[in-house]
């Protein structure tokens, strides 16, 4: 069986390799289009925090992505060393009050019982917490969380593309064109090329919807600009530094190996695909992780990147296949939670399209959901 994929971020990436473990003749296809949101994401993997959790449906993907991650990683290390920045470093909450501290400790506990992977959750006082993460300002106390991780995105994506290729997958590069004859995805059209497939699988990201034109089909995916920081604290040592999420803020702060601290990110909706770094956006990022973290004032500026969440008619994931449109299958509207739960939306993608059970019940994250409504609607 001939699976495409279309886009290498970290759906496409391991929707195609699990395809290619699953015996498929995979074709995986990228346009490297401008502000991948895989190669800008920040990395973390802590959905138990997130006001999001208070939709099952939404917060049971999360879990069960979140347990996908560490065997996946394992995965990717058996044919050799593949570091894609995956730890758990923990998560510190950074709280306004005693009260609010009380109150954020609950909510985790109480998760807890059905999502052990939260691991132990404790109060802790602004010194202790800036023992953890040396640039804290200290008068502020949080909650850590001892199961989150974090994850090098980028690296993540690279090294499934390559596990991919190495259980024979063919990539290539460019704009890919979708071809429907008749009701069906047939193939898609690369540099003037018509390759043919069995199942053509979208991980398109923000991307989705102009992909999926040619099947006449609406699908409500739209671009969220977000700018991220990366600075250098050399020569501190950041490699167990914990993710930092000041309550209330939106914003966060993480590390990785090579005195590397990152931090962000802005949520702009309405800039379209406009890639640029804006004013307004490095202020905002700054002012927000300095609040948080004056010690990094001294910092050395490295970088920002800019990438585009691909965002849905509501916050669950676009996932399965396309109805009415036969061997095409959808996997978008990760939004913020892509690095998180992008490796195993694209694994049951791959299940979607070589036809075998995917595992979860795809109904609520039907890929036209909104989109048809709105289409009614108006
Ligand atoms: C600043 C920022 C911080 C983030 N932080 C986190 C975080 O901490 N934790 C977390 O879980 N998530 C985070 N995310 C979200 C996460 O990065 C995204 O949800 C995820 O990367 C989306 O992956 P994707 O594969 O769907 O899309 P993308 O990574 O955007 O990949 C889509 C790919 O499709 C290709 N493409 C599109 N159209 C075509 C075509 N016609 N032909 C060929 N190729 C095509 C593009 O070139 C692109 O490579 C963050 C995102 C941003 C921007």
């Amino acid at each position: 069986m001939r699976v495409i994929v279309v886009g290498s971020g970290i759906v496409g990436a391991s929707c195609a390799y699990t395809a290619s473990r699953l015996g498929a003749e995979v074709l995986l296809a990228d346009a490297a289009m401008p502000g991948q949101a895989t190669a800008a994401g920040a990395g973390i993997v802590c959905p138990w925090t997130s006001a999001l959790a208070d939709d099952p449906v939404w917060y049971d993907l999360a879990c069960a992505s979140v347990r996908y991650l560490p065997g996946l990683v394992d995965e990717l290390t058996e044919r050799g060393p593949a570091d894609v920045g995956y730890r758990q470093v923990g998560a510190l909450i950074q709280v306004h009050s005693g009260y609010e501290q009380r109150e954020v400790r609950q909510r985790l506990l109480a998760r807890r019982a059905e999502a052990p992977e939260i691991g132990d959750v404790a109060a802790l006082t602004g010194t202790e917490a800036r023992g953890l993460f040396p640039p804290l300002r200290e008068d502020r106390a949080a909650v850590s969380v001892a199961g989150a991780c974090r994850v090098d995105g980028r690296r993540l994506a690279e090294a499934l593309a390559r596990a991919a290729v190495a259980r024979g997958a063919v990539i290539t590069a460019g704009r890919a064109q979708l071809v429907c004859q008749r009701g069906r995805a047939t193939g898609v059209m690369v540099k003037g090329q018509v390759i043919e497939a069995d199942a053509v699988v979208a991980a398109t990201g923000a991307w989705t919807g102009a992909f999926l034109e040619p099947a006449g089909v609406p699908v409500a995916v739209t671009p969220q600009r977000g700018q991220i920081v990366h600075l250098s604290v050399a020569p501190a040592d950041t490699g167990r530094w914990p993710v930092v999420l000041p309550a209330g803020s939106g914003h966060y702060l993480l590390a990785f190996e090579g005195s590397r601290v990152v931090v962000g990110a802005t949520r702009e909706k309405g800039a379209g695909f406009d890639n640029r770094v804006t004013a307004g956006g490095l202020a905002e990022v700054l002012r927000n992780a300095l609040a948080a973290a004056p010690g990094l004032a001294g910092a050395s500026y490295l970088e920002t990147r800019v990438g585009f969440r691909p965002v849905g008619p509501d916050a669950r994931p676009l996932l399965g296949p396309v109805p009415g449109v036969d061997g095409l299958v959808v996997a978008s509207g990760l939004g913020a939670n892509g690095l998180t739960m992008g490796p195993y939306a694209g694994a049951v993608a791959a299940r979607v399209a070589l036809a075998q059970p995917p595992g979860i019940d795809l109904a609520p994250l039907d890929p036209l959901r909104a989109a048809e409504h709105a289409a009614a609607a108006g």
